[in-house]
């Protein structure tokens, strides 16, 4: 089938790789510009990230990746081991998401995006490759640049502003494991690969008392790493290999990351607070949708404005709800009253409770856009406090009408749901439960 669109993204990070994929599978033209990492980091991801990879298909990058291990966390003076995580050196993922595009013909231009237009019928893009200026000429623009993507003139919501210091050693091969601490005044994150590689990341107040000039700042880090419990122990005779390396990791949201020929995706529409240890999930999560917001512009002109609004929406409801997640972990942390570290991160972003209380009389059924083959499109769904975007389905089974005959007459104790819908549901103890949760059904005696 002939390509008709061209899409060009700039950022060849987890966005940008997930989105091109997403977009070439519906036959579209993809240029990727892609200015590789200046540094090496190591991070943690979880199960869903492997998860929404599988799903894509991006099989080098799956290989990449190692399986769980341990990692401890010392928080509010208590120990636990219960977690595991996946521990990725981000170099090695990030050319593994480079032969996945690779595979899937999408065109890589390595280079570093300078500036992009946006006129009525296209987009102008320029780009400085190898010391040569290059334009180009697309339908569409994502902006996948993280971080350092452009914030002139765009309304951000900012955290606390936090700086994290990454310190890299090396050490003999060994078994991989990771450790998170909090302290006085921020908290640090530990890792070793089976390689001996070693990091140690210490997150802290941009604005922290004593924050040293850079040719200090060595020192400084490895003074705080002396207060995390079990720090020699875990990192053993390692020797530092490379001096600090210092990212601003402050939690910011750009409100509105989509124009009429352009979106941001990733850490370029919203980046969250690294404690969480799921800032690649929560990219993926923008990239994922991103082909189906863009193939409805594009191709369903009349459900444009649907499209853009669900992508708005969606990314805002997530920072919102990630942000006070984050501070509901913060609060667990009781040692450091007077930290001015802990007090910003307790209140920040507001005190609206993560999760809404359930209640029947606040659910509601109506009008929602969801994603269906591929197009952006309005359904009804149904809304509960928790949910504010909307549930479409649980389990492969359509909501919506369920509820609504649910909201005017409960399913009684000793209903089945199939009595009570004439219909055999693959999963009905799943769906009863849900329904219990929500008041929807009453308890089975
Ligand atoms: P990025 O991964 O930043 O990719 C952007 C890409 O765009 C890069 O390759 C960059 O080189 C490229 N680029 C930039 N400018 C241009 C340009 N002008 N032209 C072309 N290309 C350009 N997440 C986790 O899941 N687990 C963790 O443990 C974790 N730890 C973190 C620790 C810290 C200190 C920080 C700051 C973040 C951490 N994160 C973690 C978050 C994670 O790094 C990001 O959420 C994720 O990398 C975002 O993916 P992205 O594709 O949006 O952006």
């Amino acid at each position: 089938m002939e390509k008709t669109h061209h899409i060009i993204i700039a950022g060849a990070g987890p966005a940008g790789a997930i989105a091109a994929l997403g977009l070439a599978r519906l036959n579209y033209q993809v240029t990727v510009i892609s200015k590789p990492r200046t540094f090496d980091s190591c991070e943690g991801i979880s199960e869903r990230v492997v998860q929404a990879l599988r799903a894509q298909s991006a099989h080098h990058t799956l290989n990449s990746i190692p399986a769980p291990s341990p990692r401890s966390v010392h928080w509010n003076g208590a120990h636990s081991l219960a977690n595991t995580e996946r521990l990725i050196a981000r170099r090695v993922f990030d050319e593994s998401l480079q032969k996945d595009l690779l595979q899937a013909g999408v065109s890589i231009l390595e280079g570093q995006l300078v500036s992009w237009r946006e006129l009525t019928a296209n987009i102008e893009v320029e780009v400085q490759t190898n010391g040569e200026p290059v334009s180009l000429c697309g339908d569409f623009f994502v902006d996948a640049r993280g971080r350092s993507a452009s914030a002139k003139g765009k309304e951000r919501l900012k955290g606390p502003e936090t700086l994290s210091l990454l310190l890299k050693w090396q050490t003999s091969p060994g078994q991989q494991k990771s450790m998170a601490a909090s302290l006085a005044d921020g908290w640090a994150w530990l890792a070793r690969l089976d390689d001996g590689q070693c990091y140690t990341q210490m997150t802290l107040s941009n604005t922290h008392r004593n924050l040293p000039p850079k040719k200090h700042l060595e020192r400084f880090v490895l003074e705080q790493l002396q207060c995390v419990e079990g720090f020699r122990e875990f990192i053993g005779n390692a020797e530092i290999t490379h001096s600090v390396i210092a990212r601003s990791s402050t939690a910011i949201l750009n409100c509105d990351p989509v124009t009429e020929r352009s979106l941001r995706i990733g850490d370029a529409a919203m980046a969250v607070d690294p404690l969480s240890g799921n800032g690649i999930f929560q990219s993926l999560s923008t990239a994922l949708s991103a082909p189906a917001v863009i193939n409805t512009v594009l191709l369903k002109s009349e459900h444009k404005h649907i499209a853009q609004k669900f992508f708005r929406e969606r990314v805002n409801h997530s920072f919102m709800r990630f942000a006070r997640m984050g501070r509901d972990f913060y609060r667990l942390e009781h040692q450091w009253p007077e930290s001015e570290f802990w007090q910003q991160r307790n209140h920040w972003p507001d005190t609206k409770a993560t999760h809404e209380p359930i209640a029947p009389e606040k659910i509601t059924v109506e009008q929602k856009a969801v994603i269906h083959h591929n197009f952006v499109e309005a359904t009804e769904v149904v809304i509960t406090p928790d949910q504010p975007l909307g549930i479409w389905h649980l389990d492969g089974v359509v909501l919506a009408p369920i509820v609504k005959q649910l909201l005017t007459k409960p399913l009684q104790a000793e209903e089945s749901l199939q009595q009570r819908f004439s219909y055999e549901f693959h999963n009905e103890a799943a769906l009863l439960q849900w329904c219990q949760q929500q008041g929807l059904a009453e308890n089975r005696l």
